[in-house]
């Protein structure tokens, strides 16, 4: 798992974050809640869950997306939802819930596990520019083909600066990780969506978020 350090950010620890529902129903309610609090045990925040749009974090159940701010980038955007959830139909309450552990490690500071400064996923890059129709030389890219290049870059193929960040050592099994598809690698590297909190996971934030110790 990892976090930029410049700027951090990390909530501080001991605090409750108010965590706003924006709308919708009770169901998506009650799964988010249960989802996201995997992450207590490991952590010195707490979550009060509120309704309406006064919250650190504000919540939007929204068809088609789920995304975060990172950490306390929440506080830069006071007058937009924070995250967006897609509300689950009936059957794919795990993938669901799995989502909003991934959402809810961006909240708490995390960044995509595949980026992680010490990743060394075996990119098959000629695979992955064919299936995307782009060349293997940016200068050749139209507005679409830049697009999607740079989007490439920034999820998956540029990694964090070490020298600006906090990591534990690459975790194929981390929340944060995205799916990657066999035909994007070389070799026997592919990975299917992580569903639960892996142990680095709990260990990391768990450092970011620790509970005072005496001395
Ligand atoms: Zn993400």
């Amino acid at each position: 798992m990892w976090a930029k350090n410049n700027p951090a950010k990390f909530w501080t620890p001991g605090c409750t974050l108010r965590i706003a529902f924006l709308n919708g129903t009770q169901e998506f309610k009650d799964a988010t809640i249960a989802a996201a609090s995997n992450w207590l045990p490991h952590i010195n925040l707490k979550f009060d869950f509120v309704e309406g749009e006064a919250g650190d974090i504000r919540i939007l159940s929204q068809e088609g997306t789920f995304s975060s701010f990172i950490g306390t980038d929440a506080r830069l955007f006071p007058d937009e939802p924070t995250m967006r959830l897609w509300p689950h139909p009936a059957g794919s309450a795990r993938y669901f819930a799995a989502n909003v552990m991934h959402e809810f490690g961006h909240m708490l500071g995390a960044e995509h596990e595949q980026t992680n400064p010490t990743a060394n996923i075996p990119w098959d890059m000629p695979a992955i520019y064919e299936e995307h129709e782009l060349t293997a030389n940016p200068e050749e890219d139209d507005y679409r083909a830049s697009v999607t290049r740079k989007r490439l870059h920034d999820w998956y193929f540029d990694r964090g600066n070490p020298d600006e960040s906090i990591y534990s050592a690459y975790d194929r099994t981390s929340i944060m990780h995205y799916r990657i598809k066999q035909s994007w690698t070389l070799g026997d590297f592919q990975l299917f969506i992580n569903l639960d909190l892996s142990e680095q996971d709990k260990i990391f934030m768990s450092n970011a978020y620790p509970y005072p110790v005496c001395e």
